[in-house]
């Protein structure tokens, strides 16, 4: 008995009359939608991501897709995705995986957020006459400082632990080289360094193509270890123990064998063509008590000289979860949201773990000044991150700084095809195709990432100038100036903010 084949996603067409036969939407699909057979171009519709690399390329206009040309009958409970999941598991029998962050229409809370601006009796500030600072720095502070007389002069004599200094509040989160190509990398990395912050080098080592921008980087132990060594994390400005993920909460990670190149198995230190598979938990963590000794020997490792964050995703208990990283010696908890993006998750997990991390940041941020240990952590947020009105409500609401990951892509020409866990990105980013990876021009993909950066730094100096703050450090934790619009009582409770009008 045969199933049937579900209905096409996406349409595509071409307007004959202005396709110049240029062949480049041929040359440009790595799903195989184009063929040419006697001189004309046949279309396969059902190889269609949506990706838009042949729209893009298209110098005529000539290309329409169009989504969900044939549907079914409209059901609220038994929608489209619903049927089409039943079916393909009816068929493969298999876990269905899926790439970017949770597609669910979940509300989200960052738009029901808004901020506040100063009007008559507070006088706001303009960035463009008056300075702004937006230096910000991950790690521990002291609760207080000391300071010595020295014949006229005063010596600090606190010892300050190490820590990050961020001339942004911006980060790019961990995406490691195997799960995008080295030239996506590479852009992010000259990025970041044009821009003064830093990124995350993901689970899998560092290529040595990075290692100029070793400075701009954090290194990411993850519970593969896949990569690590002394020279690995010597050579990162600060190392990250990874323990979950946002779009993928309690479950490990899964290279495919096919995007292990000859590059990637020297940088990742596994065999080529092997599949690397990150265990679900980390086989030496099994208590607060496990984690701080894994702090610790990472720390005098590297003689102390750097921060140590520890990466945990969103769940119900986060806030209890990173009061417990703050008391491990850590220097910083990096939280990431249930939106968070990934290279291919188990679409069950992917789109019902977690918490949203607005959430995740008020309880986390709320529960560290309750036991007065703030000053022990930084606190990072990350997971569907999309502009800088997000970022500037993530800080009010107490994070120190974020990561942006699926922006970053879309600055190199992603377009949340969500296909990256197939190797086959059109966009050279999440692919080691060769012919593919070279579409990317680190220079070119620096610069708009870096332009990226800058831009939303520029919004955030005007949002904070608009609410009459002129530093960083005035903004953060500063729930006042955020009110919630059509959000429930609960929570505005959790998120610890009021509604609009009050
Ligand atoms: S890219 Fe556009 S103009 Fe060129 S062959 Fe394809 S449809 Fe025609
Ligand atoms: S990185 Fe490439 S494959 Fe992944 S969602 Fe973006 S365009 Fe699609």
């Amino acid at each position: 008995m045969s199933l049937g084949s579900v209905p096409l996603k996406y349409k595509i067409s071409i307007d004959r009359d202005q396709c110049m036969k240029c062949m480049r939407c041929v040359d440009n699909c790595s799903y195989g939608v184009y063929r040419i057979e006697d001189d004309k171009i046949l279309i396969d519709s059902r190889k269609c991501t949506a990706c838009h690399r042949c729209i893009s390329m298209c110098p005529r206009d000539a290309i329409n897709l169009q989504e969900k040309p044939v549907d079914y009958r409209s059901h609220p409970l038994w929608t489209a995705e619903a049927r089409e999941d039943v079916i393909n598991q009816a068929r493969s029998g298999k876990i269905i995986l899926a790439g970017m962050g949770n597609a669910r229409d979940y509300p989200v809370i960052f738009d029901r957020l808004v901020l506040d601006a100063c009007q008559v009796t507070n006088p706001s500030i303009d960035p463009l006459r008056e300075p702004m600072e937006l230096r910000t720095y991950i790690g521990k502070k002291p609760a207080k400082l000391e300071f010595t007389k020295n014949n006229g002069d005063i010596d600090l004599t606190t010892k300050l632990a190490p820590n990050l200094k961020l001339d942004t509040p911006i980060m790019i989160g961990h995406m490691s080289y195997g799960a995008i190509s080295l030239n996506a990398q590479l852009s992010l990395a000259k990025a970041v360094a044009k821009t003064g912050t830093f990124m995350g080098t993901g689970e899998g080592g560092m290529h040595e193509a990075i290692y100029p921008y070793q400075d701009h980087t954090i290194v990411q132990i993850a519970s593969g270890r896949f990569g690590v060594d002394i020279d690995y994390l010597e050579r990162g400005a600060a190392i990250e123990i990874k323990v979950g993920q946002g779009a993928k909460p309690g479950i490990g990670g899964h290279l495919p064998g096919e995007k292990v190149c000859a590059d990637v198995s020297c940088t990742r230190m596994i065999p080529l063509g092997s599949d690397a598979i990150s265990p679900a938990p980390h086989h030496d963590i099994y208590s607060i008590e496990d984690l701080a000794q894994l702090v610790r020997s990472l720390k005098e490792a590297t003689n102390w000289e750097k921060p140590v964050f520890v990466k945990i995703a969103a769940v119900h208990n986060v806030a209890a979860i990173a009061a417990g990283i703050a008391r491990s010696d850590a220097d910083a908890v990096v939280v990431d949201g249930f939106k968070g993006g990934t290279g291919a998750a188990p679409k069950v997990f992917r789109d019902n773990v977690g918490i949203p991390i607005e959430a995740a940041i008020a309880a986390v941020d709320e529960k560290l000044n309750d036991q007065g240990i703030r000053n022990e952590v930084s606190l990072i947020a990350s997971g569907g991150i999309r502009n800088s009105a997000d970022i500037t409500k993530s800080i009010a609401l107490g994070a120190d700084a974020v990561y942006i990951g699926t922006a970053s892509l879309i600055a190199l020409g992603c377009r949340v095809c969500g296909n990256c866990y197939r190797g086959l990105c059109p966009w050279g980013i999440a692919t080691q195709k060769p012919e593919l990876v070279n579409r990317i021009d680190p220079e070119i993909g620096a610069e708009h990432v870096a332009n990226l950066i800058k831009a939303w730094t520029l919004e955030i100096s005007e949002l904070m100038g608009a609410a009459g703050l002129n530093s960083i450090e005035s903004l953060r934790g500063n729930r006042e100036r955020l009110r919630g619009y059509m959000l429930d009582q609960g929570l505005l409770d959790v998120l610890k903010i009021e509604s609009v009008g009050a």
